[in-house]
């Protein structure tokens, strides 16, 4: 699972507050102009000053509000599996650590520090495997990006982020986050490259957007990202990638047949 033509290997050559967004966005460029993405990875930096210690904060508020799926779940595996599978194309330096929230709405939301959380109903929404694939990828694209880099948090024990005008905020629980749709778009185009190095449909991305509710609690429906991700995919062949794994198959069977429990 480990590439091993890496174009870099500096683990611990941390990069400044606000210079990782650019670095590793241009290291999955510089991978994909080189032919090298498919087969290799984006590089390694690290995490931002401070961007540990806010995640920790957030977990925290998280653990307190919401019902986790045990780690040992099969389903909960599969997401780990799924998501360190997706991130192995992008960058080994952060400590990744995908989590499934026992919740039917369908959500997936990053913390930074490599912790990204995946709701149930986002298993039941995703129509295949590489839907589910593009939702978790996003998310990862937020992370490779650096947009949890403090410049982007407050440090505080309050809400996270202090939106510009044209941002909207969402919420999950007392959790409020800002929607930059100039960051949403840079996350679906590293989702993009990431979904085609791993072999799924990158076409899947654009599934998942147009979908998506137009209220609810993260990610809406935004014609803007659409039309994005229509430009960057007509550049990409038509549908095609992986089928669907015994393994989603099962997970999402199983989620079905409990969500019609409750
Ligand atoms: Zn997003």
């Amino acid at each position: 699972m480990i590439p091993t033509n890496r174009l870099s290997s500096s683990r611990n050559s941390r990069k400044p507050v606000c210079s990782r967004a650019v670095s590793r966005r241009g290291l999955i460029v510089a991978g994909l102009m080189l032919g090298l993405l498919g087969a290799g990875s984006a590089g390694a930096y690290g995490l931002c000053p401070g961007e540990m210690e806010n995640a920790g904060r957030m977990q925290q508020r998280i653990l307190r509000e919401w019902p986790l799926r045990s780690s040992s779940d099969p389903a909960s595996r599969f997401i780990q599996q799924l998501g360190v599978f997706l991130a192995q194309y992008g960058d080994e330096g952060i400590p990744w650590r995908f989590s499934l929230v026992r919740n039917l709405a369908p959500n997936a939301f990053s913390i930074g520090a490599g912790n990204v959380f995946v709701t149930e109903g986002a298993i039941t929404f995703a129509q295949s495997e590489s839907e589910l694939a593009a939702i978790i990828a996003h998310e990862l694209g937020h992370e490779l990006a650096g947009h949890f880099c403090a410049d982007s948090y407050s440090r505080g024990e309050g809400d996270i982020f202090m939106p510009p005008s044209e941002h909207y905020e969402v919420g999950v629980g007392s959790i409020r986050q800002s929607i930059d749709p100039a960051k949403e778009q840079q996350a679906d185009r590293i989702a993009v490259s990431l979904l085609q190095a791993a072999g799924y449909d990158p076409h899947a991305m654009l599934q998942v957007a147009r979908r998506l509710p137009a209220g609810g609690e993260v990610h809406l429906h935004d014609p803007r990202r659409i039309h994005s991700l229509e430009r960057l995919l007509a550049g990409y062949p038509p549908a095609g990638g992986l089928p669907d794994s015994l393994t989603f198959k099962e997970v999402r069977r199983v989620i079905m047949g409990e969500t019609h429990q409750r």
